[in-house]
This record gives structure tokens, C-alpha cells and sequence, in this order.
């Protein structure tokens, strides 16, 4: 038993024993059937918050009038939660009032009837009354109750269907993947935030590729990214792409990608070639056609559309970054020496670099650039990249220079000398520095 089932199961038994009913609920009863380790444990109870408090001092009350309480043991944190009915939703995200109840009735309120399993903590026996172990079995993901009425009452259940479908790699049942395509519009009434936390988390998992394919015939996607809408049907010269238009590009891409890829590199695989739709034009004098400067506004678009989302300063600047260099890799072998190390020195150079490997590997199949700069990496590989600075500003101002232009420029071409290998001790770069005051 790991540490925290362990934890858990003890939380329930001081339950049980002051009298209350205690049992293991959702994901924590689905991923055991599943032979996974769950994240974390779930108890729901027929004791009410209150009570709950008195029994585990020190633990915190959540959400008040929600009737969560999270109990601590040896560090791990078990949410507490009593049995209860949602009253009605009114607002599309959260029931306008619980009152608590049984534990048929506990169910019959959560989303997925895989998710609606219970278990006896100290027994094992598992409590169905929605009939989550049939579809668990036939690896089905199934609304509890009727499908309309659950995507209705809270929309983000629309995002969590398609995480739970590709987690899982179940398949939806038709009833409720029509209430999910008939319900998508609610998604408008989600918080940004919560769209983010529930689109990265599809994302990240190894079937992402499914995942865009489920949130885009959904109609789920047209809420919070329809810029990759456009990217269906967006022909490519099909000497570089024979894969075929952009959308199948960037799918292939996200299934090439490794199981743990970060979400960073994800979400620039997925945005990489978002402008090329608004920079596609036809160049009648060579015949094909050019997407120029989509790098350039794929960055920016990239920066809009993940603001928008709230994503972090962090994320947004490395995904817009990513973008706007990718292109780059074309001309990795013709850089001269200082600009190839500056050019892999950036911090995000091994998600690019995984990146341009999913973007030939996904078309054209070339190979060049990428050994290229695999070899690069290692012959550089003994010392940095960028080496400490020769000659330093302080320098140049003991040379009776002020900080302005033409001395940032000084000490770039110093810089430049020194990583080209000709320039390789202080003294000769500093009388290099004077020759040019
Ligand atoms: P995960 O592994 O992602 O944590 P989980 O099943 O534990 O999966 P949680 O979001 O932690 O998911 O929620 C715990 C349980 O609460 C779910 O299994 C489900 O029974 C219920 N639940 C959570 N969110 C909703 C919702 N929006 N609507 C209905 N029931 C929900
Ligand atoms: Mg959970």
C-alpha cells in the first residue's frame, strides 16, 4: 500500500469510528481499478464539515458552504468531503446551493460515471451506483444521467469529456459526445483560467494529437483558440509539405513528439505555424506558395492568443520565442561560428531543437540541419557556450569610454572576435579594444 492510501485509509477508519459513514470517491476508486497510482485520495462522508473539523483538528475547511475539508497525515492531504446534492445551476459553472445527503445522491451529481465510483477504504469493495464499473471495463467515457443536463448545468465538464477521454483512452459514448457538441457554446461562460488549466493539461498527455482532433470536432476549440481553425484546409507547396495542408502538419508533429514533452514545446509545435493562413500567398513566378514572415507574426500571434489565456510571462515569452526562431534552423549551416553559439545559447534551445526535429520529421523528412546542430552541440559541448567576457564595460570606461551605442557595439564585436576563436586571452583583446577607441 503506498504512503498515501496508507493516510487515507486511517483518515476514513477515525471516521467510521466516530460513527460516520466514510468512503473513498472518484478518481482515486477509477485509477485503482485502472492499476494506476492515484494522485491523491478523495474521501466523501456522511459527517457533516463540522463534524469533520472536530474530528481532525488543524485541517482547513474549503469552500465553505461547498463542504470540503482537507485533513493532513504524515504530509499527505486528503480532501474530506460530505455526501451532498447540487442544487440548481443557474450561471453554467457552479450548483447555486448543496444540501448535503446520501451517498446515491453523491453520485448521481458528479460528471463521468467512472468518476462516480466508491469504495470501502478498509474492505475494498467497491460501491457503484452509476454503473462506472461496466464502462470502465468497456473503456467508455459516459456522462452520469442525461448528458444535456450535465454539460448544461457546468461547461468545463466539456473539457474535462475530452481530458478524460485521451487520459484514458476511452472512447465517448455517442449520447454524450451529441449533448457535448450540441453543449459547446457554454464554454463561453468558463473562466479563461480554467479553459488554461484544463487545455494544457490535454496538452501535455502522449495522445495530445487526439486531443486537438476531439476539441476541434467538438466545436469546443472555436471558444478559446479559433485561430487553428484556419490551419484545416491551408494548402502547402507539396515538394516540403507532402503530408498535406498545415492542420495535418502540426497534428503529425504533436504525435511525434515524446510522451513527457513540457508544455512549452507543445503549445509552439501547436502555434508554430498559426500565421501561416494570414501570410499565404502565391508566388506566380516561381510557381508555389510562400508563407513569408509567418515566423514573425506566428510570435506575435502566438503572444495574443496566450495572453489571452492567461498563461504566464514565463510561458508565453519562451513559446513566442520558439516560434519566432524556427525558421532559423534553415540556416544553421551557412552561421558563422559567433552567431551559431548565440543562436544556441538561449535557455529554450533544446525544446527548438526538438521542435525543428518534428517539423522535418513530419514533412519534408530532411535531416541535415538537425545533425548539424546535434554535431555543433557536441563539438561545443567542453566549454560554454558563451564564454566569460575578455574585455568587460568596466574596461571601457578605464579606456575613458561612456556607455552608449558604439560601446555596446564594442563589446559585441569583442564578443564576436572571441567566440570566432580569434581573440583568446585579455591582453591581445584589449589592445584589439584600443586599436578601434
Ligand atoms: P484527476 O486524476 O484529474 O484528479 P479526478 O477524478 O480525481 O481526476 P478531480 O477534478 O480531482 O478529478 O475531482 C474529483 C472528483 O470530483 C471527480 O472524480 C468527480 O467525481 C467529481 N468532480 C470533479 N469536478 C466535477 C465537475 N465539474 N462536475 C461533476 N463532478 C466533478
Ligand atoms: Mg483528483
Amino acid at each position: 500500500m503506498t504512503e498515501a492510501r496508507a493516510a487515507a485509509v486511517s483518515l476514513a477508519r477515525r471516521l467510521k469510528e466516530a460513527g460516520h459513514v466514510a468512503l473513498f470517491a472518484g478518481g482515486c476508486v477509477r485509477d485503482r481499478l485502472l492499476g494506476k497510482t492515484p494522485k491523491d485520495y478523495d474521501i466523501a462522508t456522511s459527517a457533516t464539515p463540522g463534524q469533520v473539523m472536530r474530528i481532525f483538528p488543524g485541517s482547513n475547511e474549503v469552500g465553505a458552504h461547498f463542504g470540503v475539508v482537507i485533513a493532513k497525515l504524515d504530509g499527505h492531504h486528503v480532501e474530506i468531503a460530505t455526501f451532498r446534492t447540487d442544487g440548481s445551476y443557474h450561471d453554467g459553472r457552479r450548483p447555486a446551493t448543496v444540501t448535503f445527503s446520501t451517498p446515491e445522491e453523491d453520485a448521481q451529481r458528479r460528471d463521468f460515471t467512472i468518476n462516480g465510483l466508491f469504495e470501502d477504504p478498509a474492505s475494498g469493495e467497491l460501491i457503484d451506483h452509476v454503473g462506472g464499473r461496466a464502462d470502465l471495463n468497456a473503456r467508455i467515457l459516459r456522462a452520469i444521467g442525461t448528458p444535456a443536463d450535465r454539460f448544461a448545468e457546468d461547461s468545463l465538464r466539456l473539457l474535462r469529456a475530452v481530458r478524460f477521454a485521451v487520459t484514458l483512452g476511452f472512447d465517448i459514448d455517442p449520447a454524450t459526445w451529441a449533448a457535448m457538441v450540441q453543449h459547446a457554446d457554454g464554454l463561453a461562460r468558463i473562466s479563461p483560467e480554467r479553459i488554461r488549466e484544463e487545455f494544457s493539461r490535454i496538452l501535455v498527455l502522449p495522445d495530445r494529437a487526439r486531443g486537438l482532433g476531439l476539441l476541434l470536432d467538438s466545436g469546443l476549440i472555436r471558444h478559446f483558440l479559433p485561430e487553428v481553425l484556419p490551419l484545416i484546409g491551408c494548402e502547402q507547396p507539396p515538394e516540403w509539405h507532402p503530408e498535406g495542408d498545415v492542420y495535418t502538419h502540426t497534428r503529425i508533429m504533436l504525435e511525434m513528439l515524446g510522451d513527457h514533452a513540457p508544455l512549452e514545446l507543445c503549445l509552439a509545435v501547436l502555434l508554430h505555424d498559426i500565421a501561416k493562413p494570414p501570410t499565404r500567398t502565391f508566388d506566380a513566378e516561381a510557381g508555389r506558395i510562400r508563407f513569408n514572415g509567418h515566423d514573425a507574426l506566428g510570435a506575435t500571434m502566438a503572444g495574443d492568443i496566450l495572453r489571452r489565456l492567461r498563461y504566464s510571462n514565463d510561458v508565453i515569452e519562451s513559446v513566442s520565442f520558439i516560434v519566432s526562431r524556427h525558421m532559423q534552423f534553415m540556416h544553421v549551416q551557412q552561421m558563422r561560428v559567433s552567431k551559431l553559439k548565440r543562436f544556441m545559447a538561449a535557455p529554450t534551445f533544446p525544446l527548438e531543437i526538438e521542435l525543428h526535429r518534428v517539423d522535418c520529421g513530419s514533412s519534408n523528412g530532411f535531416t541535415d540541419n538537425l545533425d548539424f546542430v546535434l554535431a555543433k552541440r557536441d563539438e561545443f559541448s567542453a566549454a560554454p557556450l558563451i564564454p566569460p567576457p575578455l574585455v568587460t564595460g568596466r574596461d571601457l570606461i578605464a579606456l575613458g569610454q561612456s556607455p552608449g551605442p558604439r560601446f555596446k557595439e564594442l563589446l559585441e564585436n569583442v564578443q564576436t572576435e572571441q567566440l570566432e576563436g580569434r581573440l583568446t586571452d585579455r591582453g591581445t583583446a584589449l589592445a584589439w579594444v584600443k586599436e578601434r577607441i
